[in-house]
């Protein structure tokens, strides 16, 4: 079964979620004509397998106020987000993270009482790509901004950090596919859930506008192979009939899509989890 946790939302200029271009034609064709968008940080979290697992953490509660200084409001703790689902955060058995990019992995740990910095699923194990790690460690100029090394170091240091060289298959109903373009090592999880496909596309297609291959976000890396990616991913959801599953959209959560002849994608039947 899986499952969508919102942890928060955040307010995101139009012409950093899709490009210059695109957003002049977006904007002026919205209602009220705002440049900004409403985003959301979900976290998806599966069970089965005899795992429970965790797609990607938001932001956490530990840099709270500078975060909501940045626009993120409606913010969430995620282990009480779980408790109220249901769940024991003793119980998350691994932690997968899409990309360590600040907002997709900042709930993996937490402040103690005396400040110090702990992991918030004590016992789950935790998946990044090895080519994000290095990203972290020795980050680019331009990405440099995106990485909190606080919210994942005490993974590795208390040996619960596994690193993905490649594609690897998390379970019987879990693959994981490192892709780049985004950043490098972007983790995209496929999953086999009651007798459906869904693909956890995170920031190769943040939200369901991103859907159009020339809407391009701002952060986006390599650009062109950003593209690349997304139309890769794209055309085999399209051919086997998965759920998109949109990290960031705040109104589709997940979505299936149709190529038209003229190549573009489009939304035809969606789905809350
Ligand atoms: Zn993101
Ligand atoms: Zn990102």
């Amino acid at each position: 079964m899986l499952k969508n946790i919102l942890t928060g939302n955040f307010f995101y200029q139009y012409v950093a979620l899709v490009g210059e271009e695109a957003a002049r034609v977006l904007v002026s064709s919205s209602e009220d004509n705002a440049e900004v968008y409403e985003m959301a940080l979900r976290t998806f979290v599966f069970e089965g397998d005899g795992k429970l697992v965790l797609f990607d953490t938001g932001i956490g509660t530990k840099h709270q106020q500078t975060m909501e200084e940045l626009g993120f409001h409606n913010l969430k703790s995620l282990n009480d987000c779980l408790v109220n689902a249901g769940y024991k955060p003793e119980n998350v058995t691994d932690i997968v993270l899409s990309s360590i990019h600040f907002e997709h992995c900042g709930g993996t740990t937490l402040f103690a009482e005396d400040q110090s910095v702990q992991l918030a699923f004590p016992n789950a194990t935790v998946h990044i790509a090895e080519r994000q790690w290095t990203s972290m460690i020795n980050p680019e100029p331009l990405e440099e901004c995106m990485f909190i090394p606080s919210d994942v170091m005490e993974t590795f240091k208390q040996d619960k950090l596994h690193v993905l060289k490649d594609d690897e298959k998390l379970c019987a109903s879990v693959e994981l596919r490192l892709v780049d373009g985004h950043t490098k090592g972007l983790i995209v999880p496929v999953i086999h859930s009651d007798k459906e496909l869904f693909m956890l596309v995170g920031d190769a297609v943040p939200t369901s506008v991103n859907l159009n291959l020339n809407y391009l976000d701002v952060h986006d890396l390599n650009p062109q192979l950003a593209l690349q990616v997304k139309e890769q991913l794209l055309n085999e959801a399209v051919d086997r009939n998965m759920w998109v599953v949109f990290p960031h959209d705040a109104e589709t959560v997940a979505a299936k899509i149709k190529k038209n002849a003229d190549g573009v994608y489009t939304v035809f039947e969606v789905r809350s989890l």
